[in-house]
């Protein structure tokens, strides 16, 4: 290709993180100042072309004062190209004073998650939740408001400053944008690909929970229960602390017969399998030897389930259906186990049935019920400083509700 006349293929690859850079090369550069300014204005030239949605040829043949004969050559990515500029200058405003309102002390990453409404601890602990931008783009991924973001600083509404951190700040024209003055637009399908990636993203590999009950080996599930009840009873602990059945099962489903193959397991962590891995593989390899079972011969059965980032309690609970933690669904979710709690509370009230004694460790129970006699649940913080410093709020909120002891006595 090239000089050979063949026909031949053009790539533009393009971020608009290069912009910062170059204008840092700039900026930090010995040019006199109206090199610099020549430099600038070469360097808005190309961002001005890589955002364009006019032909790209015409563009080139412009530049070096050539003839334009058509105004489309049909033959470059824009031309070819079938998407539209949609109008984002309201997305625009709401990121521009989302800046504003977190007083330009913040890079993408941040101003993208306030606006989305994330519940990252970072979030939470700077208070950034209070803003009153917070959540108010929550219809878009982190992804989509950051190309966003992108645009606008390739465009000079924002200044991203060239530093290892770089934050965004606004910019002298960034008033005539909030004001309305001026509209954005961008290609539609930048912003969509983005969207349609994070939500093959969300798509969720998970054990198909359908076959392992069908199909488990019931009595190696009742050895694995007994070795677990042993287990909990030398511990002092309840058993479902170990593992939870529906762990057992897939177990004996899939017979695990090493670290790697137990790991993958719904419910065991490396902790747990630290603890626990090895006694449970030995009662598994026992009893495959005895049986002649061949685990490399059994398939596992995965099934992909969506996972809605948006959702609700509707959510938490599918989760809790498969046998997950109140931690474990927390961080499916990103949320805290205060907020998981409170959505399974509202499933409970709407008469779904929960097994609250999942979520607390009998003994405890034990220990909370009477403090809760005597003191109400009025607030919780009193209860919590009658008990021990393992029992956490959670404990207590589980107990409250799992006894269903209204809060305020007898209101
Ligand atoms: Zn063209």
């Amino acid at each position: 290709a090239g000089r050979d006349g063949e026909p031949s293929d053009c790539i533009l690859l393009y971020s608009p993180q290069d912009i910062v850079k170059q204008k840092y090369l700039i900026q930090s550069s010995t040019y006199s100042p109206e090199r610099q300014k020549l430099l600038y204005t070469n360097l808005q030239y190309l961002i001005d072309y890589c955002n364009t949605n006019e032909c790209l040829r015409n563009g080139i043949l412009n530049y070096f004062g050539e003839e334009i004969e058509e105004e489309k050559c049909n033959n470059c990515g824009n031309c070819l190209s079938e998407s539209e500029m949609v109008d984002i200058t309201i997305e625009a405003q709401k990121i521009l004073s989302c800046i504003y309102r977190a007083r330009e002390r913040f890079g993408a990453t941040v101003i993208a998650q306030i606006l989305r409404g994330s519940k990252s601890q970072r979030i939470l602990d700077l208070g950034l939740d209070n803003l009153s931008t917070y959540g108010i783009m929550e219809e878009y991924t982190e992804a989509t408001i950051k190309e966003m973001i992108m645009v606008l600083v390739s465009m000079d509404y924002i200044h991203m400053t060239a530093d290892k951190y770089p934050v965004l700040k606004l910019t002298p024209s960034s008033a005539s944008v909030l004001k309305g003055e001026i509209k954005v637009y961008h290609k539609k399908d930048l912003i969509e690909t983005k969207q349609l990636g994070e939500r093959k993203a969300n798509i969720r590999r998970t054990v198909d929970l359908e076959h392992i009950e069908e199909n488990y080996d019931r009595e190696l599930f009742e050895k694995l229960r007994e070795l677990r009840y042993e287990i909990a009873q030398e511990n002092s602990i309840a058993p479902f602390i170990i593992f939870h059945d529906s762990s057992l099962k897939e177990m004996a489903t899939y017979f695990p017969k090493n670290e790697e193959e137990f790991l993958k397991i719904k419910g065991v962590g490396t902790k747990k399998y630290e603890s626990y891995g090895e006694q449970f593989i030995e009662v598994i390899q026992a009893y495959t030897e005895n049986k002649g079972i061949d685990n490399s011969k059994i398939e596992r059965k995965i099934i992909e389930v969506s996972r809605k980032v948006q959702g609700n309690e509707k959510d938490t609970y599918d989760y809790y259906l498969e046998g997950l933690s109140l931690e474990e669904i927390a961080n499916e979710r990103d949320l805290t186990v205060g907020t998981i709690l409170r959505h399974l509370e509202k499933c409970h009230n709407n008469g779904q049935v929960i097994d609250w004694s999942r979520f607390i460790d009998p003994s405890k129970e034990k220990e909370i019920l009477p403090v809760i006699d005597e003191i109400g649940t009025e607030k919780l913080k009193p209860i919590k400083e009658a008990l021990p410093e393992d029992i956490s709020y959670e404990d207590i909120r589980i107990v409250i509700i799992k006894n269903k002891i209204v809060k305020g006595g007898e209101k």
